[in-house]
């Protein structure tokens, strides 16, 4: 399990992670949802996810074929989800504190996912792979 929360912290969850998937996400949505050139986005699966606090807080922007939720107090962009709350969903890593004994959780993006659509002015400069849209296998 990993543990995140929001910059404000009224929100904690807690979320089995999926080994080595984890990707800095530099689609349109993700760059304008997060403010950021890109969003690293770590798989997690979806039933396991749970609120240790702060649930009431969370809002969720629906569109796009997917739920983005937010803290509604901070801002802070905690995860995605599609609206069944499904197999899988998606967590900001940046958001993410540790695991469950809370020791650091290092596992880092493993790929650039949605480059076709990246910021013109933003050029990934690390050694890890890129992807038009999201890796597949
Ligand atoms: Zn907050
Ligand atoms: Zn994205």
């Amino acid at each position: 399990m990993i543990r995140g929360s929001c910059l404000c912290g009224v929100i904690e969850y807690e979320v089995e992670p999926i080994a080595g998937k984890i990707f800095n996400c530099h689609c349109s949505q993700c760059r304008k949802s997060h403010g950021a050139a890109f969003a690293t986005q770590a798989f997690a699966k979806g039933k396991t996810l749970k609120f240790i606090k702060g649930e009431e807080f969370l809002k969720e922007y629906s569109g796009h074929g997917g739920v983005r939720a937010f803290c509604s107090v901070c801002g802070s962009r905690l995860m995605n989800y599609a609206p069944d709350k499904g197999l899988y969903l998606s967590v900001a890593l940046s958001c993410v504190d540790g695991d469950e004994n809370g020791e650091a959780y290092m596992d880092g993006p493993v790929a650039h996912a949605f480059v076709a659509s990246k910021a013109a002015w933003h050029m990934p400069s690390d050694d890890i792979p890129s992807y038009p849209g999201i890796p597949l296998d």
